[in-house]
């Protein structure tokens, strides 16, 4: 004679029609769901020691979460939008030129065609994150939903209140203004493609109709557990040509701001080692750039 169970358990994958049916089901099943956006960091869970039995709310049917909007005055996605939709859309734009190269450049295709953008953010111990350092370079701002409303914060005061998204929250878009300025993101890989940056360095920076650096915004992410913008740098670069100055010699004056990290990947002086040559290539790239738009 066949039993049936007293309590059916919860299917572990709940695949989500709207953002409030995922908050619904986030609110019911408590601390053991967890949302699932490309999960490639979730995929790994198991060789981390995480736990893996919990019930996964997945957004992927949730087609407003997948937009991407560009126009004169801002960059607006989705928190689906992948990296590999990302960089496609940004294709040879001068402001987010950064922000293509970090979407581009990370990880490799196959992960970048499932690795989203909010997964990206939201990813609170994953301190190799490549686009996260450069939204923050670019003054990004972040809508996160409840059921009980709606709220817009700038991403730095996301990233500094540990992005602690409770279970009755989730961030569905972001916001980037256009400055008109030239963006880099530079990264730099103990060996070739396909693994975590040891260290990254994202940069927004503006110039004068001479040519005098009058706007910097560099953040870093790798080095220190969380992106960490290098303020002493960018004040010390402002007034600068670079053409005539020694970026990386400038940038060695600067690196003791950070407290770098040690980990298997690379030892923590290594990764401010790393800093002046990424800062250089950046402060490069961008200058010529600028002079590009000015021929
Ligand atoms: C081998 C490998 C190498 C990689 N290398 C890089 C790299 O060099 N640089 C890089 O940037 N990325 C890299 N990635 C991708 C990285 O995992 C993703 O960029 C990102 O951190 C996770 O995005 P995801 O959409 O897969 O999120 P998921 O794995 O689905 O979720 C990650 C976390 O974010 C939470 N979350 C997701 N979306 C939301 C939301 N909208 N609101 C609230 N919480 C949310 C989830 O609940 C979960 O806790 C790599 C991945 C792999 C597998």
């Amino acid at each position: 004679m066949q039993t049936t169970p007293d309590k059916i358990p919860p299917s572990p994958l709940v695949l989500a029609n709207s953002v409030d049916e995922a908050l619904t089901v986030l609110k019911s099943a408590g601390p053991n769901s967890v949302l699932l956006a490309g999960g490639t960091w979730l995929m790994r869970a198991k060789a981390r020691q995480e736990a893996t039995d919990q019930v996964f709310v997945s957004l992927s049917r949730i087609e407003e979460l997948q937009t991407i909007e560009i126009n004169e005055d801002a960059i607006n996605l989705g928190s689906m939008v992948t990296h590999d939709s990302l960089s496609k859309a940004l294709v040879g734009m001068q402001d987010p030129a950064g922000l293509f190269q970090a979407a581009n450049k990370s990880a490799n295709p196959a992960v970048r065609r499932m690795a989203t953008i909010g997964g990206n953010i939201c990813t609170t111990v994953f301190p190799a994150a490549d686009l996260l350092p450069m939204l923050l370079s670019l003054n990004a701002s972040v809508k996160l939903k409840s059921l009980s409303g709606s709220r817009n914060i700038p991403l730095a005061d996301f990233v500094a209140t540990g992005r602690q998204s409770t279970h009755d929250e989730l961030l569905t878009n972001i916001h980037i203004p256009r400055c008109g300025h030239f963006s880099s993101h530079s990264r730099m890989l103990m060996r070739k493609a396909g693994e975590y940056p040891v260290a990254n360095l994202s940069l927004c920076a503006g110039f004068d109709p001479t040519g005098i650096v009058n706007y910097a915004r560099i953040v870093v992410g790798s080095v220190e557990t969380r992106p960490k913008q290098w303020i002493g740098l960018e004040r010390a670069i402002l007034g600068a040509r670079i053409a005539a100055t020694d970026v990386k010699a400038l940038a060695k004056s600067y690196v003791d701001e950070f407290d770098a990290r040690d980990d298997t990947d690379a030892p923590g002086w290594y990764r401010k080692r790393m800093l002046p040559v990424l800062a250089a290539r950046a402060f490069k790239e961008v200058a010529s750039e600028y002079d590009r738009s000015t021929r």
